[in-house]
């Protein structure tokens, strides 16, 4: 049986497993994918591990994306632009080392008739980074970053040379899409709260990252003004196809895919 897994520190509640024994099960391929908490100490010994047995592919989270990059024999462009890695995959005897949160953030608004030549993304951190790639990739004409550390959105601009809004002011901007990438209207102490104000006037479609709870305020909000809307769980479900594809070279169906994420969330 071959082996798939996620790496992570900490490593919470995933739905990974969910989604890829599920469709290990459905293509009829002898393989598992489970959990592998590790520590920022133990990757070195894990990377090794991995290349030993030959384990067939790997997920990796957070604090790990960046780390890993180092123990892979070539970077997707992907990989590349983001500056981060999700996914390790064999080519041949090649370790490749991709990202597939870019694809997360472009399949679903791919499947949108929509041709938006702005965005907005709140938030400069790791999820930003494949939202600003999703958006080059669209070849979206402008492209700002709003961050409440202007000096993390400055950096960021910088590198992908897009331009930046004061933090402030940013509910005064009229993007054509709103991507949320901070953790404001997420289950807990932040789920009363949004990133954005009530104007949504001329804004077309808001991508909210936040996957839990699956309606946040700031997309019940949006709804309301008539702004077409995608859920985080539509990330989460996108990225994971698309690891699926490299790892089996099968593309699962997203409706039935998206229907067992929906049960296991007890939605
Ligand atoms: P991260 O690297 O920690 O970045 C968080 C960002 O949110 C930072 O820019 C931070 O600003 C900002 N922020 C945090 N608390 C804030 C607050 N109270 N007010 C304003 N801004 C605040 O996290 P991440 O990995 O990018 O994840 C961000 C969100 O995306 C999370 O909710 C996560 O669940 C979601 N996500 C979803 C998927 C998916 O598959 N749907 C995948 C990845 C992430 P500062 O720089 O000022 O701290």
């Amino acid at each position: 049986m071959q082996k798939f897994g996620i790496i992570g520190h900490p490593l919470g509640h995933t739905m990974s497993p969910i989604l890829h024994n599920w469709g290990f099960k459905k293509c009829n391929l002898d393989a598992h994918y489970k959990t592998w908490p590790t520590e920022p100490e133990a990757v070195p010994a894990f990377m090794k591990r991995f290349r030993d047995e030959k384990i067939g592919g790997l997920s990796v989270t957070i604090p790990h994306k960046q780390t890993v990059m180092e123990y892979v024999d070539e970077l997707a462009e992907r990989a590349k632009t983001v500056g981060a890695v999700n996914t390790l995959y064999w080519n041949g005897k090649k370790l490749m080392g991709d990202n597939t949160d870019v694809a997360g953030v472009l399949g679903p608004i791919r499947m949108r008739d929509l041709h938006p030549t702005s965005a907005l993304i709140l938030g400069a951190g790791g999820a930003s980074r494949a939202a600003v790639a999703a958006c080059i990739e669209l070849k979206v004409q402008s492209i700002a970053i709003t961050n409440r550390t202007l000096s993390k959105a400055e950096e960021l601009a910088k590198e992908f040379n897009i331009d930046v809004v004061a933090w402030d002011v940013r509910s005064k901007t009229k993007p054509d899409i709103l991507i949320n990438s901070t953790p404001l209207g997420m289950q807990g102490d932040m789920e009363s709260m949004t990133p954005w104000d009530t104007n949504f006037k001329d804004i077309q479609l808001v991508f909210d990252l936040v996957y839990n709870p699956l309606q946040t305020r700031l997309l019940a909000e949006a709804t309301r003004e008539g702004c077409e809307t995608i859920q985080g769980l539509e990330m989460f479900l996108y990225q994971g196809l698309e690891q699926f594809k490299l790892w089996a070279g099968k593309e699962l169906d997203p409706e039935e895919a998206r229907e067992l994420l929906l049960k296991e969330l007890g939605a």
